[in-house]
Protein backbone atom coordinates (compact mmCIF):
# COMPACT_ATOMS: atom_id res chain seq x y z
CA UNK A 1 0.00 0.00 0.00
CA UNK A 2 1.65 3.08 -1.02
CA UNK A 3 0.08 6.29 -1.72
CA UNK A 4 1.29 10.01 -1.81
CA UNK A 5 0.36 12.16 1.56
CA UNK A 6 -1.12 15.13 0.85
CA UNK A 7 1.32 17.20 2.91
CA UNK A 8 0.73 20.15 0.81
CA UNK A 9 -1.48 22.43 2.81
CA UNK A 10 0.81 21.46 6.09
CA UNK A 11 3.95 22.94 3.99
CA UNK A 12 2.21 25.69 3.13
CA UNK A 13 1.57 27.06 6.47
CA UNK A 14 2.68 29.97 7.44
CA UNK A 15 5.89 29.61 9.47
CA UNK A 16 7.26 31.03 12.83
CA UNK A 17 10.93 32.10 11.34
CA UNK A 18 11.92 33.05 15.63
CA UNK A 19 15.47 32.99 15.44
CA UNK A 20 17.07 29.78 17.51
CA UNK A 21 20.05 29.42 19.06
CA UNK A 22 22.23 28.13 15.74
CA UNK A 23 20.69 31.39 14.61
CA UNK A 24 19.11 29.65 11.76
CA UNK A 25 14.86 30.34 11.82
CA UNK A 26 12.15 28.54 13.92
CA UNK A 27 10.46 25.97 11.41
CA UNK A 28 7.63 25.31 12.99
CA UNK A 29 4.01 25.93 11.83
CA UNK A 30 2.85 29.36 13.72
CA UNK A 31 -0.08 28.65 15.75
CA UNK A 32 -3.33 30.22 13.60
CA UNK A 33 -4.01 34.04 14.23
CA UNK A 34 -0.20 34.31 15.96
CA UNK A 35 3.03 34.82 13.87
CA UNK A 36 4.60 32.10 16.06
CA UNK A 37 5.07 29.11 17.19
CA UNK A 38 3.87 27.39 20.69
CA UNK A 39 7.26 27.72 22.02
CA UNK A 40 8.03 31.30 20.68
CA UNK A 41 5.54 33.28 22.42
CA UNK A 42 2.66 32.52 20.28
CA UNK A 43 0.89 29.93 23.26
CA UNK A 44 -2.10 30.58 24.65
CA UNK A 45 -2.46 33.23 27.05
CA UNK A 46 1.03 34.96 26.30
CA UNK A 47 1.41 38.56 25.18
CA UNK A 48 -0.54 41.41 26.03
CA UNK A 49 -3.72 41.52 27.25
CA UNK A 50 -6.82 42.41 25.37
CA UNK A 51 -6.76 46.28 25.03
CA UNK A 52 -3.89 46.61 26.76
CA UNK A 53 -4.58 47.96 30.19
CA UNK A 54 -1.04 48.48 30.39
CA UNK A 55 -1.79 51.87 28.42
CA UNK A 56 -5.06 53.05 29.93
CA UNK A 57 -5.12 56.87 30.00
CA UNK A 58 -6.62 57.55 33.94
CA UNK A 59 -6.30 61.14 33.65
CA UNK A 60 -4.70 61.46 37.40
CA UNK A 61 -1.44 63.69 35.92
CA UNK A 62 -2.95 65.80 33.02
CA UNK A 63 -2.48 69.26 33.97
CA UNK A 64 -6.22 70.04 34.78
CA UNK A 65 -6.12 67.06 37.53
CA UNK A 66 -2.64 68.32 38.69
CA UNK A 67 -3.86 71.99 38.90
CA UNK A 68 -6.86 70.80 41.01
CA UNK A 69 -5.29 69.14 43.67
CA UNK A 70 -2.08 71.92 44.20
CA UNK A 71 -5.50 74.05 44.60
CA UNK A 72 -7.20 71.74 47.11
CA UNK A 73 -3.68 71.55 48.89
CA UNK A 74 -3.57 75.50 48.77
CA UNK A 75 -7.17 76.10 49.66
CA UNK A 76 -5.99 73.42 52.74
CA UNK A 77 -2.69 74.90 54.61
CA UNK A 78 -4.68 78.50 54.13
CA UNK A 79 -7.48 76.88 56.20
CA UNK A 80 -5.11 75.58 58.69
CA UNK A 81 -3.28 78.50 59.25
CA UNK A 82 -6.02 80.69 59.39
CA UNK A 83 -7.34 77.90 62.30
CA UNK A 84 -4.05 78.60 63.66
CA UNK A 85 -3.92 82.10 63.56
CA UNK A 86 -7.44 82.46 65.91
CA UNK A 87 -7.14 83.65 69.40
CA UNK A 88 -6.97 80.29 71.72
CA UNK A 89 -9.99 80.87 73.76
CA UNK A 90 -12.53 81.23 70.18
CA UNK A 91 -15.07 78.93 69.55
CA UNK A 92 -13.62 77.55 66.29
CA UNK A 93 -10.38 76.10 67.26
CA UNK A 94 -12.46 73.78 70.45
CA UNK A 95 -13.37 70.80 69.52
CA UNK A 96 -17.04 69.44 69.62
CA UNK A 97 -17.36 67.87 72.85
CA UNK A 98 -15.51 70.73 75.05
CA UNK A 99 -18.19 73.48 76.13
CA UNK A 100 -17.42 76.84 77.69
CA UNK A 101 -18.19 75.58 81.03
CA UNK A 102 -18.12 72.90 82.97
CA UNK A 103 -21.13 71.09 84.18
CA UNK A 104 -20.35 68.46 86.29
CA UNK A 105 -18.89 69.37 89.84
CA UNK A 106 -15.49 67.39 91.21
CA UNK A 107 -15.87 64.48 92.49
CA UNK A 108 -19.19 63.38 90.48
CA UNK A 109 -18.75 61.13 87.73
CA UNK A 110 -20.82 61.59 85.03
CA UNK A 111 -19.45 60.12 81.96
CA UNK A 112 -20.90 56.31 80.82
CA UNK A 113 -19.56 53.14 82.85
CA UNK A 114 -18.21 52.07 79.29
CA UNK A 115 -16.09 55.31 79.13
CA UNK A 116 -14.86 54.52 82.81
CA UNK A 117 -12.49 51.67 84.11
CA UNK A 118 -14.69 51.62 87.04
CA UNK A 119 -15.69 47.93 87.98
CA UNK A 120 -18.92 48.00 89.98
ZN1 LIG B 1 9.11 28.92 16.89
Amino acid sequence: MSHARNIGPMQASPRCGAQTRNGDNCRAPALRGKARCRMHGGALGSGAPFGNGNAVKHGFFTSEAIDERKLVRTVLIEAEDFLRKLPAGSEATRSPNESGTQHTAPGTDSSPSYLTNDRK
